[in-house]
């Protein structure tokens, strides 16, 4: 057996939440392309982003994003470093900074107070609405929140991935204010309406590709509201005007996003399709978690479960770590919860099997029969 056979037999389920997995013949397409990418004569690694190549791999990966979300002409798509992190400055820098305005945020998870943490060294920034009390199970309803007609944006988290908190659709918010979202961690599980958005992003490595990369859509008529002051890199139109290529762009994991984008086009047959695997993934999960007599229990009220991060909780830490050893004789990965929820995680984002989810999926019955 040669050594690429052998890794390739040890591959386990990986519900890690992030770098996450990747489908498989993407991996072996990247595999078969790594040591001459075809009509280079070179890794895809060694050659420039100024290459016709390269700038053709890059302007695919966007026309396969724009084709499978029906991202018009008026919005730029854009490839961003920096991580989802750096969006939580850049978006305040550019809409927030000098506007004279406040940014409001609705708070559901982790991740969308790091983000005020970082709009409010740019500005007025106030969150309208915080699940904290409830350790960010829930999300608001309309009666909870009221945005200001004049705020700079609104800004939330679609798939809150440690807390597996999920808008199902898209909060309120009046025409005149951007609607801004990270939506890192489920891009692409299912259509969205992009018409409705201001800006939404997504750092590649849940859903999309490898770490590095980071996909912006933005409305056009935004880019303008920035001061050309803003530092260069946060500075959304120094992306737009060079067609992401203000600097050295992630030309790697552009490459990969490029082909997860085609195997979801192509492979799947769309976000429709992908929506449909994906909502009975998750269900049997919750299924076999409001069927277990409250031995798991959920995370997440269910209303607004996620079909990406499944998060729940056995009776004890013992019974947990017990629950994550054992999954691991069955090759079922990187199932710890994220201290601030406790428990397990099962990240099953698009590029999870079927297969796996099935194999958690008998292997929680079982444990819940034999420690139950
Ligand atoms: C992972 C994640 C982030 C942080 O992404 P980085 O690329 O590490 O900066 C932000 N928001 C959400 C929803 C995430 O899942």
């Amino acid at each position: 057996m040669t050594a690429s056979a052998s890794s390739a037999t040890n591959r386990v389920f990986n519900f890690s939440a992030g770098p996450a997995a990747l489908p498989e013949s993407v991996l072996r397409e990247v595999q078969d392309e790594m040591l001459c990418l075809p009509g280079a004569g070179a890794s895809l690694l060694e050659i420039s982003h100024r290459d016709k190549l390269f700038v053709d791999i890059l302007h695919d990966a966007q026309d396969t994003l724009r084709s499978l979300l029906g991202i018009s002409e008026d919005y730029s798509v854009m490839f961003m470093q920096g991580g989802a992190t750096l969006q939580f400055s850049a978006i305040a820098a550019n809409l927030l900074r000098g506007s004279g305005k406040r940014a409001e945020y609705l708070l559901t998870g982790s991740w969308g107070k790091k983000a005020i943490a970082e709009a409010k060294k740019e500005g007025d920034a106030v969150a309208i609405y915080d699940a904290k009390e409830t350790n960010y199970d829930r999300l608001p309803t309309a009666s909870d929140y009221t945005v200001s007609d004049d705020a700079a944006y609104l800004y939330y988290c679609s798939n809150e991935t440690i807390q597996g908190v999920q808008y199902p659709s898209e909060p309120d918010c009046p025409d005149s204010v951007p609607l801004v979202s990270d939506a890192s961690s489920d891009l692409l599980c299912r259509p969205v309406p992009v018409d409705r958005y201001g800006l939404l992003y997504a750092c590649a490595q849940k859903n999309a590709g490898p770490a590095g990369v980071t996909m912006v859509v933005m409305r056009k008529d935004l880019l303008e509201r920035a001061d050309p002051n803003t530092p260069g890199y946060l500075y959304y139109k120094n992306h737009h005007d060079n067609d992401s290529e203000w600097n050295t762009p992630p030309t790697f994991a552009i490459y990969v996003l490029g082909k997860v984008a085609r195997w979801l086009r192509d492979e799947i047959g769309g976000l429709e399709a992908m929506e449909k695997i994906n909502r009975e993934k998750s269900d049997s999960l919750y299924k076999i978690i409001d069927g277990s007599n409250g031995f798991y229990r959920g995370h997440a009220q269910q209303d607004c479960r996620s079909l990406m991060n499944v998060t729940f909780n056995l009776p004890s830490d013992d019974l947990t770590a017990k629950f994550i050893a054992e999954a691991a004789t069955h090759r079922l990965a990187a199932l710890k919860g994220h201290r601030s929820v406790g428990g397990i995680r099962a990240s099953i984002y698009n590029a999870m099997p079927r297969e796996g989810v099935e194999t958690l999926g008998q292997f929680m019955t079982d444990f819940a029969a034999a420690n139950g």
